[in-house]
Order: structure tokens, then C-alpha cells, then sequence
């Protein structure tokens, strides 16, 4: 702080002691010389502690006459002083394994002066759309067409995760190019993932394909929206074929392919954040499947209320727009009434 050095030892007594001036202390500019009994000097914030002083007396308590420092309080040994190893010990982890590292960590291991650590290699996510009826924003659509939301929510949550993104556009409903893409990806990537054609229709030829040059391990959930999920591998990457609706798309991506990313770069699992919040209107459900809405929370008189956004079908990204959490509906519950409690996950702990 900015204020008078000095000696705690020196001080005592009521009202303590005269201090002599001797010289200055600035922020990166030390005070060198030796201090004998009673001296002091005179010190900024972020100036190192000369060395046999050990507390800061603040400008405020002191009253200066030329050399003559006069402390109007007493003040404690160590008292204003950050001490050397405050913030971490020597030989302390400062990064833990396991941890994400963050910007907080960033400025952590600047302040330790440390240039390099031992992370695990960016996770390579192959990415392709599939759809006749695909084009990308940008061009004309043709009769029947539309565009392809996917692709781009998908990059945009992907930018958000240790991963380097091998883009491989849109592919039309063909299982030869399928297979081509496919192949290509599992050999040179570690995860490939897919939106559209993994549902029953003639044209949905991707996890037939995963079912030729690889295993699908898992095909369909008991889940509203992303029932037609499936995950397999091939080689050695890791396969998950996302729903084409978009809304499905995005919440099976952010439940079950978001952490499996973050496992495969090595951070500790951990569970999304929730907490309960009370419905503002009435849900309906059927029991069954696992429902997850789209919500919008807002605090009232020191309650979490949650309102869903809209017709939840899922091709409608106008649910997310306006929504900041996830509603869950466990599979067993029945219709939801104004006023229930209902759990929520927050997108600031999910995306
Ligand atoms: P599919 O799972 O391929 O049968 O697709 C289900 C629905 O999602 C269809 O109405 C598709 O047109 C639509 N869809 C599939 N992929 C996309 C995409 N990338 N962007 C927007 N809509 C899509
Ligand atoms: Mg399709």
C-alpha cells in the first residue's frame, strides 16, 4: 500500500515513535541500502518491502514533517505487506491434470512465470452434413430445398471445445459418398459426427454404412428430441450420428457428444450444472421418454421461474433463440402443471 516501511519491532510504545525518512520504494524499483534502528522509507503499491522492514504503514495514518515520519496508529507486523508465496507455495500444483485449462489459469501460470505445459493434443472432429435437400446459406435454393443449420450451430459449439474441426460439407442421401467420406474420416480423425439419416426412412443410409465399415453400438434413445441417435466407431474414431431435426441436432450434442469431446481431452467428467426452478406454464407430457424443452428463466422475489420458449417441435431453432437452459422432464412424469418444480440446466454450464 501506499504509505511508510518499517519495522514492527521498531514501533511499540504509546503513541509509538518517531521514524526517520531514508529513502523511497517504487514498483520495480526497489530500496537497496541497509536500515538501521528506526528508519523508514517510503513505499507504493506493488514496491517490494526493503529488506528488515516488515509492515506498511498507509499515508493516511502517518503525518510527515521533512524527515520526520510520526505514526498516529500503530500498526501490526506483516500488516499491508503481501507476503513472498502468498498466492501459490513453491512446489505447489499450480494446473492440476485433468483440468481445462481456463483464462483464469492462463493469468495463473504468467504470474509463476511458467511458458509451457504438457496438454493433450487438440481432439480432430470430423463434421458432414447429410441431405439431398441441403445447401449452404449463400446459395439459391432449388425446388425442395433448404438450408443447412446444422452444420454451422455444430462449428460454432465445436469452437467452444479443444477440438480441430475437419469440415466435409454436404453430402447427398448416397451411401457410396457416405461410405467415402466415412472411411476417410476414421482414418484420419478421431471423431466423426453427423447430422440427418440415421432415422428409418429409404433415404437414411448413414448407420447402414456404419453397420458395413465399422459397429453401430447404439442406435435409438428413450430421449425427446434425439431419439434416432446413434454412436458407433470406426477404426479407431468414435462415430455419433446426430438426429437431422436441428433442435434434436443441438440438444443430443450438447447431452451426450459435448462430454464425450471433453473426456477425450482428458478433462475430469464432470456433470453439467442444475437446479430446480418453477414452472410458469403447463407442460404436457406423456410418460415414456425423457423429455428435454427449451426454457427461459428469470428470478422473482427470490424465485427461479422457468417459461418455456414456445412450440417445442423440433425443427424449430426459434426454441433456443430466446432460451438460456434446458427444461428436463424425467420419462416417468405425466403431464406438468403451473407451479411444479421442475429441474433446469443452465447453458452457461452446458454450452
Ligand atoms: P433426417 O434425419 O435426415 O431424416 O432429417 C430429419 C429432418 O431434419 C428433415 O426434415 C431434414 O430436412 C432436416 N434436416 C436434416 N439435416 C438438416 C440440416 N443440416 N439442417 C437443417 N435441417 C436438417
Ligand atoms: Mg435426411
Amino acid at each position: 500500500m501506499d504509505g511508510y516501511a518499517v519495522r514492527c519491532e521498531d514501533l511499540g510504545g504509546s503513541p509509538p515513535p518517531i521514524m526517520k525518512l531514508v529513502g523511497e520504494s517504487l514498483a520495480g524499483h526497489p530500496y537497496e541500502g541497509e536500515l538501521a534502528i528506526s528508519e523508514c522509507v517510503r513505499i507504493f503499491t506493488g514496491a517490494m518491502l526493503p529488506t528488515g522492514l516488515d509492515c506498511v504503514a498507509i499515508q493516511e495514518n502517518c503525518s510527515v514533517d521533512g524527515t520526520e515520519v510520526r505514526l498516529l496508529e500503530n500498526v501490526s507486523c506483516g500488516a499491508n505487506v503481501r507476503p513472498t508465496g502468498h498466492d501459490i507455495l513453491k512446489g505447489e500444483p499450480v494446473v492440476e491434470t485433468g483440468k481445462v485449462i481456463s483464462a483464469f489459469d492462463v493469468g495463473w501460470l504468467a504470474a509463476c512465470g511458467i511458458t509451457h505445459v504438457n496438454v493433450v493434443r487438440k481432439t480432430r472432429v470430423a463434421l458432414f452434413s447429410t441431405g439431398d435437400e441441403l445447401a449452404d446459406p449463400g446459395n439459391e435454393l432449388g425446388r425442395g430445398q433448404i438450408y443447412d443449420a446444422n452444420r454451422y450451430a455444430l462449428t460454432q459449439l465445436l469452437n467452444e471445445l479443444p477440438v480441430e474441426i475437419v469440415d466435409l460439407g454436404i453430402l447427398p442421401d448416397d451411401p457410396e459418398r457416405i461410405e467415402r467420406a466415412m472411411l476417410q474420416a476414421g482414418d484420419s480423425c478421431d471423431v466423426l459426427l453427423t447430422s440427418g439419416g440415421v432415422s428409418v426412412g429409404d433415404a437414411d443410409f448413414v448407420k447402414d454404412v456404419i453397420r458395413k465399415i465399422g459397429q453401430l453400438e447404439i442406435w435409438r434413445l428413450n430421449l425427446k428430441p434425439g431419439k434416432p441417435l446413434a454412436f458407433g466407431r470406426i477404426g479407431d474414431a468414435l462415430f455419433f450420428g446426430l438426429p437431422g431435426n436441428p433442435v434434436s441436432t443441438i440438444v443430443t450434442f450438447l447431452l451426450m457428444v459435448k462430454p464425450a469431446l471433453l473426456a477425450l481431452s482428458g478433462a475430469e467428467s464432470h456433470e453439467p450444472p442444475s437446479f430446480t426452478a418453477i414452472l410458469e406454464q403447463p407442460i404436457r407430457h406423456k410418460p415414456g421418454r425423457e423429455e428435454y424443452q427449451r426454457g427461459r428463466l428469470r428470478r422473482i422475489d427470490e424465485q427461479t421461474l422457468v417459461d418455456v420458449t414456445g412450440d417445442q417441435s423440433s425443427n424449430r431453432l426459434a426454441t433456443f433463440s430466446e432460451a438460456d437452459c434446458l427444461i428436463k422432464i424425467p420419462k416417468t412424469c405425466g403431464d406438468l402443471t403451473v407451479g411444479s418444480s421442475v429441474c433446469v440446466l443452465p447453458f452457461s454450464g452446458l454450452v
